[in-house]
């Protein structure tokens, strides 16, 4: 609203999403354009029904309707539920139960899917669901989207605008290690959040920027959309990946700024390498989600030309650390940075719960004023992750990088647990990815009765043979120590990811179980 009052005619969003003719032309919406789409669709959500402290089921792709919504719903003090686009009956059934939510917003059809009827089933089986508001809808007892929340006849008469401290967002975790949980966030703690990082990335209202996943995830929530409307900066959304399409984007609407997760950058990358534009506006490269491959820090740098800044972060708390490319002590490369303004971090024994010292990886926990205010309707998972004084555990492992930042090492439940030895795997596949015959690989443990586990590489290899003997040579010539050495090798065509980019350890340790 700042935004709206110091530079309405700017542009807020540029748009490039499926229309109803099959085409994909951008939609442009300045501030004073936006601002009025949200007035009515919050009208229209109060007149539904829809009240304070409600959760709207939001799975829009990233369309300047998912946009308006989300700000809708805080204007008469309701929860955006955001899921996203790839998710089925299964998980959105879930997530609508969880949260009671008596309003599903989503797209009749996108990409060849078919939302309407799978929200029908959903609506039969979750009694709260009211109302299903549907792009494109209208035909089997859903209401139309347009026709609906753009309707004149909307009123906010008796609504109530959400407060700083009232629940802003139930974001759903990606259910990497198993069933999601739905992060709860106030505006308050998503304003730290996105406050922190657009200060320590020296952003301003002058950015242009993109993002190659969903909104409807954390990343993409903050990044491509809290922060630039926080900021009065201009938000590109591009409602589906492609690279090819994202490099003409980025040239075309000359954008600054990009966040995305290592495999949005290695493909930018390739396309870049392969056939340039000119990316000479983009001076900012932020990636998070998945831990970054060395060499695609040194690819970045000699293709993009851009600063690349690599975080860790979590839907629970947005972007908790921070590299500084600034300081040459800290690069992508070898640190995950340090935390931003507002947050805390420490690394502690695993045992003893203690500061763990002398580099060792430990427990990485976290405190501060970005960190949410629990898990919907499951306050015991939730408490049992903080201590009494507290921190978060974040369930991931992280050492000291040597330069008073962190370094992730892997995830609790992913260890790989050989004997006395931990392998870290993070440490393993980073090594590997340096083979030129490996485009993408996880490292697993497969049970072993001797050992407790050894570690096994699933490996994406395109079609080219390779056995663990080559592996160990490639290792050893990286000097690393033979324990670490994987002791068994699978191939697939692909591995298994969540839509935000990040590899489900848990599904192929299954395949491994059961294949054994
Ligand atoms: P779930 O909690 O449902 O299993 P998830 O933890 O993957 O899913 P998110 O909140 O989307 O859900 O992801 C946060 C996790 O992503 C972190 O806990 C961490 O394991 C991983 N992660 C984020 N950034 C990095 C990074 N830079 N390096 C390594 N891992 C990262
Ligand atoms: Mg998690």
């Amino acid at each position: 609203r700042r935004a709206t009052a110091a530079t309405p005619d700017k542009t807020a969003v540029v748009c490039y999403q499926e229309d109803a003719d099959g085409g994909h032309g951008p939609v442009a919406l300045t501030y004073r354009e936006l601002t009025a789409k949200v007035e009515r669709i919050a009208g229209n959500l109060h007149r539904l029904g829809v009240r304070h402290g409600d959760v709207v089921t939001l799975q829009l792709p990233n369309t300047w309707q998912l946009v308006a919504t989300i700000l809708a719903c805080a204007r008469i003090g309701a929860v955006a539920g955001p899921v996203v686009p790839i998710m089925r009956r299964r998980e959105v059934e879930f997530a609508t139960r969880l949260t009671a939510s008596p309003v599903y917003v989503g797209a009749a059809t996108f990409r060849g899917f078919d939302y309407a009827a799978m929200s029908a089933r959903v609506a039969e089986t979750v009694p709260t669901l009211r109302h299903r508001v549907l792009l494109g809808g209208g035909a089997d007892g859903s209401l139309d989207f347009e026709a609906e929340l753009l309707a004149p006849e909307s009123s906010l008469d008796g609504s109530v605008e959400a407060g700083p401290d009232d629940v802003a967002q139930v974001m759903f975790t990606s259910g990497t290690t198993g069933e999601p949980k739905g992060v709860v966030h106030s505006h308050n703690t998503l304003y730290s959040m996105n406050r922190a990082q657009a200060d320590v990335l020296h952003l301003s209202g002058d950015e242009v920027t993109a993002m190659g996943s969903p909104t409807t995830h954390q990343a993409g929530y903050t990044w491509n959309l809290v922060m630039p409307l926080l900021l009065g900066a201009t938000s590109v959304h591009v409602d589906h990946w492609d690279a090819a399409l994202m490099q003409e984007i980025l040239e075309k609407r000359r954008v600054t700024f990009f966040m995305g997760a290592p495999t949005f950058l290695s493909d930018l990358i390739a396309r870049q390498a392969d056939a340039p534009r000119d990316l000479s506006a983009l001076h900012t490269f932020a990636t998070g989600s998945a831990p970054i491959p060395p060499l695609l820090v040194e690819r970045c740098r000699d293709v993009l030309g851009c600063r690349l800044y690599a975080l860790w972060g979590m839907t629970e708390n947005g972007c908790v650390t921070i590299t500084r490319p600034e300081d040459p002590a800290m690069r992508a490369a070898e640190s995950d940075g340090t935390a931003v303004p507002g947050m805390e971090v420490r690394v502690v024994d695993r045992d003893t719960g203690t500061p763990a010292t002398g580099g060792r990886p430990g427990l990485l926990q976290v405190r501060g004023s970005a960190q949410c205010l629990g898990y919907y309707r499951r306050p015991q998972v939730y408490a049992a992750c903080v201590t009494p004084d507290g921190w978060f555990d974040t369930g991931d492992l992280a050492r000291d990088d040597g330069h008073g930042g962190i370094r992730i090492t892997g995830r609790v439940k992913d260890l790989i647990m050989r004997g006395a030895e931990n392998i870290p795997a993070i440490e393993v596949e980073a090594a590997l990815l340096r083979h030129e015959a490996v485009r993408d690989v996880a490292v697993v443990g497969y049970p072993d009765d001797r050992l407790g586990e050894r570690a096994c590489a699933v490996l994406v290899t395109g079609g080219v043979p390779l056995t663990l003997a080559d592996v160990r040579h490639h290792l050893d010539g990286l000097g690393m120590v033979k324990h670490y050495w994987p002791e068994r090798l699978e191939f697939l065509p692909e591995l298994p990811r969540t839509p935000s980019g990040k590899i489900q350890k848990f599904v192929l340790r299954e395949r491994l179980r059961a294949g054994a």
